[in-house]
């Protein structure tokens, strides 16, 4: 029998989580190494989605952990998945129609709906579109919580989480990563997982890779707890907005988040107020607070999902989409660093493409 491989994640958001949760089912022995930094995760809008403005290929990765998001939710105890619906009225009418044909005409379950529709789907909107897309099938997974069952139940199976720790720099060794430097001491193993967020950047340039990695901020105000008012996703031209578990409305410019601009807390006032005035009875509703995220971007928009070219012992995953990438991500980074076998949907997403 051989050993178990000993694998380091570093990064403890929804990213490290899934990879943690996936290598350790698989066998492997993992240790997560987990900064005390938020990270994006906890301040993310959580929208699962296969939605307009990407090419097809990126598309069928989405719509593929879509699928795995159910699967994981089977495995995994505690993890909060709804499948509420997206009303989509952010794009001017004719490229609402030729996302709807372009996407149906891929598999993904759109329906045209009239203002009557719209109202049926979300009755505390105040001022209903003439013509929405409404997918059944797109959902939320509360971040934290997600997170935080993965971890749970990765440390259960077997993992060690080491918290409140953050990683200096990678090792080398005989050419190859061999382990990693942190605030509580150096830590050996077989490889190491950059699941940093906008963190990463700075890690990787520690073995001289380069990640080329933005991270713009994005402001989501949150509610106080409060009645239910919203079914599902409300993805409106103004202003994104969705219900969570515990009862916060939460919104964003867009689902990215505000510009936070050069006074966060009037931006989020602002911003609070467009998303009252869209709402009917909100008059007992308050803002408890606002969350500036910083999104970690590739320069080209697509993921990071693999093994740095040239330097034995690290593979990279660092996203945007991070909350719908999660299971599939997972699932896949564990196969390619415990069997050798890359997914053939994760081919466009190496780091490579940054150097050809
Ligand atoms: C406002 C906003 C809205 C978003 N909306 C959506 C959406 O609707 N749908 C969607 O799919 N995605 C959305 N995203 C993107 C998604 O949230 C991210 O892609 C995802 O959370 C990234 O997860 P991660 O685990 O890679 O990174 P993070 O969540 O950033 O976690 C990285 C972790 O690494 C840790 N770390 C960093 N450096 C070190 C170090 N040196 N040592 C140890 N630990 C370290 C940090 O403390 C952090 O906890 C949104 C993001 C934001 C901010």
């Amino acid at each position: 029998m051989t050993a178990a491989k000993e694998v380091i994640v570093i990064g403890a958001g929804i990213i490290g989580a899934s990879i943690a949760w996936h290598l350790t089912r698989a066998g492997a022995k993992v240790t997560v190494v987990a900064g005390s930094g938020a990270g994006a995760t906890p301040n993310s809008f959580a929208w699962i989605n296969a939605s307009w403005g990407n090419p097809e290929v990126y598309f069928r990765l989405r719509i593929r952990s879509m699928a795995e998001w159910t699967r994981l939710a089977n495995e995994v105890p505690g993890i909060p998945l709804q499948w509420c619906g997206g009303l989509c009225w952010d794009l001017p009418r004719p490229e609402l129609e030729a996302y709807a044909a372009e996407h149906s005409a891929w598999g993904y379950g759109i329906e045209r709906v009239d203002r009557a529709g719209a109202a049926r789907i979300e009755p505390n909107l105040t001022e209903l579109p003439d013509f929405a897309l409404y997918v059944a099938e797109e959902g939320v997974a509360e971040p934290v919580a997600a997170t935080q069952a993965l971890l749970a139940d990765a440390e259960r199976r077997g993992a060690r989480i080491v918290a409140g720790t953050t990683v200096t720099a990678l090792v080398q060794a005989n050419g190859r990563i061999a382990g990693v430097d942190t605030s509580g001491g150096r830590i050996a193993a077989d490889e190491v997982v950059i699941a940093a967020g906008a963190g990463s950047p700075a890690l990787a340039a520690t073995a001289g890779i380069e990640l080329p990695i933005e991270a713009p901020p994005g402001l989501i105000v949150h509610s106080r707890p409060y009645e239910k008012l919203l079914n599902g996703l409300v993805i409106g031209d103004r202003l994104h907005m969705r219900q969570t578990a515990e009862g916060r409305i939460i919104a964003g410019s867009d689902f990215g988040g505000a510009d936070p601009g050069m006074d966060a807390a009037a931006t989020a006032r602002d911003l609070f107020a467009a998303m009252k005035a869209m709402l009917r009875g909100t008059d007992g509703l308050e803002l408890d607070f606002h969350a500036i995220g910083y999104r970690p971007t590739p320069v080209d928009g697509f993921p990071i999902i693999g093994r740095a070219e040239g330097t034995s012992g690290v593979y990279v995953a660092v996203m945007h989409s991070g909350i719908t990438l999660a299971p599939a991500v997972g699932l896949f980074a564990a196969c390619e660093i415990l069997d050798g076998e890359r997914d053939p949907l994760l081919d466009p997403y190496g780091l490579a493409r940054f150097t050809q």
